[in-house]
């Protein structure tokens, strides 16, 4: 049996092309969709794959999209929306940086009749028109059980697990911990794992989920067995804190987003998974959802997502997510989502 790893890096399968591109559409603001993403430095997709899976399933509509990010900056978030809303925006499309400013946006384009679409993140109280995500409980359940797979592969008995959680003010992150702690906190209960230390990271900041990683390594006596961190750059930060003690691929790491710096830590033996989310589809339940309100029409969404603040039901796209390692990385690549060339360059 070939080692799935070295198999997404050999096989001679072509490179779908990823979609992205097209023409730049629309001139002064006016009449368009608004997309605003939350930063470029708490995951690849941000800053690469969404904006670009966007554009493209609103350009092939032939509708004008103004898609901009707000660098992790509230203040600007609210600027942003606020010039988009002026500037005659009909639909406004955003991934929030958390629910205070994300609710002033959502409240400032309803007063100006701006249809509002949650997009990846739900606005606690926001009371968005339409929420598109994936099942996040779903992506939080892989990423527990991808981690007791890999504990069990290694012959780990009575594990003592680390948790490097999302940040508290993403709702995302909520939903992450309730799918892992679904699968870990019956191990914890029948003593056949043991819980450890578990921090959430402010913000996402991969910086500050290193200082967080190496402060629970070196308090529980460098014995973390596994670690749940929640996406692949927090995975990443933990990866480089059991470097430098050579434990890095015998502590097993999680992740989430199949950015390449996870596809090759997971390559490298380093990450034990990751969770890809199909953003292609994510990108276009969006666009079609924004599409049909800026033609005026009334879409109807398959799911209902309920808002735990407000208590409200906001009409939903939630996508299946897929776990991913060494044996099924293939899918990826053949998926287009990312080139094998930059998985692989340098490996294999
Ligand atoms: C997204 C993840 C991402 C994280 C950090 C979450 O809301 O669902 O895909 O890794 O934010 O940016």
């Amino acid at each position: 049996l070939t080692l799935g790893g070295v198999a997404a890096c050999t096989d001679d399968d072509s490179d779908p092309a990823a979609a992205g591109g097209g023409s730049t559409r629309g001139g002064s603001g006016a009449g368009k969709v608004g997309v605003i993403l939350p930063d470029t430095t708490t995951s690849q997709r941000w800053g690469t794959d969404d904006p670009k899976l966007l554009k493209a399933a609103f350009d092939a509509a032939d509708v004008p999209v103004d898609i901009q990010n707000a660098q992790g900056d509230k203040a600007k978030f609210v600027q942003i929306a606020e010039s988009m809303i002026a500037g005659g925006a009909k639909v406004l499309m955003t991934a929030n940086l958390d629910s205070i400013s994300g609710k002033t946006v959502i409240d400032k384009a309803k007063a100006a009749g701006v249809k509002t679409i949650d997009y990846d993140r739900l606005t606690l109280n926001g009371g968005a028109n339409y929420y598109v995500s994936f099942d996040n409980v779903a992506v939080g359940k892989l990423q527990g059980e991808g981690l007791v797979k890999c504990l069990a592969d290694k012959n780990v008995e009575k594990p003592l697990i680390a948790d490097l959680n999302g940040s508290p003010s993403d709702h995302n992150a909520t939903l992450f911990k309730v799918g892992y702690d679904s699968v870990l906190q019956q191990r914890y209960d029948d003593g056949s794992f043991l819980k450890g230390p578990d921090q959430s990271v402010t913000d996402w900041n991969n910086k500050e989920a290193g200082t967080v990683f190496a402060e629970m390594w070196k308090q529980t006596g460098k014995q973390i067995d596994g670690v749940l961190a929640a996406n692949d750059g927090l995975g990443n930060a933990a990866i480089e804190i059991l470097k430098k003690d050579k434990r890095n691929g015998v502590v097993p790491v999680t992740g989430q987003d199949a950015t390449i710096q996870g596809l090759q830590n997971i390559l490298a033996g380093d990450q034990c998974m990751t969770v890809y989310k199909e953003i292609k589809k994510e990108a276009q339940a969006a666009a079609d959802l924004a599409i049909k309100l800026y033609r005026g029409e009334k879409p109807s969404a398959p799911q209902r997502m309920k808002d735990p603040e407000s208590g409200g039901i906001v009409d939903a796209v939630l996508l299946p997510p897929t776990a991913i390692d060494k044996k099924n990385m293939n899918k990826v690549i053949k998926d287009g989502f990312v080139k094998k060339e930059a998985v692989c360059s340098g490996r294999f």
